[in-house]
């Protein structure tokens, strides 16, 4: 992120206040432009941008609406918003911070204050950055880690259950990893799991999906709003991945290499009595049938809630 300048996000519908503040920021970021409240939360679930400068009154939806779509959508709720506006009430300003804007900035611009206050807004962003990847990722492999999973996981679940739209867990486990350690030691077994960590997430590429070590030799991957054909087809996928990169394993009575088993399920929460833990055992259900069918193997089923 430091190398890459930041994108900031201006909502505003005088073209004259877009010309300003691009021109006092356009140096230092990448800057998009909208002019409707519509138009910017498009913009800002299409391009995600680090920060967003965000008008009250608009043409359509008024900022506070905008402010409001975006903090409700997993994908946008984490982009800090300015507000930067001629209405200066303070129960204006109490109302937009309420909704969990970041700052909040007056019209007419001052430009080294504007440029201060988005300064500060972007520093944050990076120290924020840089402490949520100390918490959130495995010290050994460098993907996500369980808590990141269990946080996400539960922030899916309730996007899923609000939405009615699918949620897919696969649950995977090298084969034979203690005889591994003991044949090749358990260096060698670091190097494997940093391995296979990358190659899962090579596998699960799409921008929402998750994969994260979800303890010892054990993976998770979540697939937001993927079918079970969508869940099933990634977890072979990343099977034959491991497969292939043929990491001898002389100790694999089957393959002879390192080979994964996955687990895999799928659901639709359509009610109030989904249960998060329960489609997660379901995965892990699926994974142990797939150890007894001979590991190297996956085992894919759909949950179906209790009604
Ligand atoms: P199965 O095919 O049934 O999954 O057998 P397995 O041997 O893979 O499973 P088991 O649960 O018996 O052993 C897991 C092994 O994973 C034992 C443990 O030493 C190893 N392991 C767990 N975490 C790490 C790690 O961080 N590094 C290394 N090198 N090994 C680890
Ligand atoms: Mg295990
Ligand atoms: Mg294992």
């Amino acid at each position: 992120m430091s190398e890459k300048k930041a994108t900031i996000l201006v909502v505003d519908d005088e073209t004259i206040n877009l010309q300003i503040i691009n021109n006092a920021l356009a140096n230092e970021y990448e800057i998009l432009a909208a002019k409707s409240g519509e138009q910017a939360v498009r913009i800002a679930t299409q391009s995600l941008p680090d920060l967003i400068l965000l008008d009250i009154v608009l043409p359509d939806l008024s900022g506070h609406d905008v402010c409001r779509v975006l903090k409700e959508n997993e994908i946008t709720s984490h982009i800090p918003i300015i507000f930067v506006t001629a209405q200066s009430k303070p129960e204006d300003e109490l109302k937009g911070l309420e909704l969990g804007a970041a700052d909040y900035f007056r019209k007419p611009f001052i430009l080294p204050l504007l440029r201060v206050r988005v300064r500060n807004q972007i520093d944050l962003i990076h120290k924020t950055r840089a402490l949520e990847e100390m918490v959130w990722l495995d010290g050994l492999t460098g993907i996500s880690n369980r808590r990141h999973f269990d946080q996400r996981y539960q922030d899916a679940c309730k996007y899923a259950q609000r939405n009615c739209r699918s949620i897919c867990v696969l649950l995977l486990d090298i084969d034979f990893f203690k005889q591994y350690n003991d044949v090749y030691g358990h260096a060698k077994g670091d190097i494997v799991l940093k391995q296979v960590a990358q190659e899962l997430e090579l596998g699960a590429a799409r921008p929402l999906d998750l994969v994260a070590r979800y303890g010892g030799e054990e993976f998770v991957i979540l697939l937001t709003d993927a079918t079970a054909r969508e869940g099933a087809l990634v977890a072979e996928k990343v099977r034959e991945r491991i497969e292939n990169l043929a990491i001898p394993h002389s100790q694999s009575p089957t393959h002879k290499v390192v080979t994964i088993s996955v687990g895999v399920t799928t659901s639709t929460p359509n009610g109030a009595n989904f249960d998060a833990d329960a489609l997660l055992e379901t995965a892990d259900k699926c994974l142990y049938q797939a150890k007894d069918a001979g590991r190297n193997t996956v085992v894919s089923t759909d949950f179906r809630p209790q009604a």
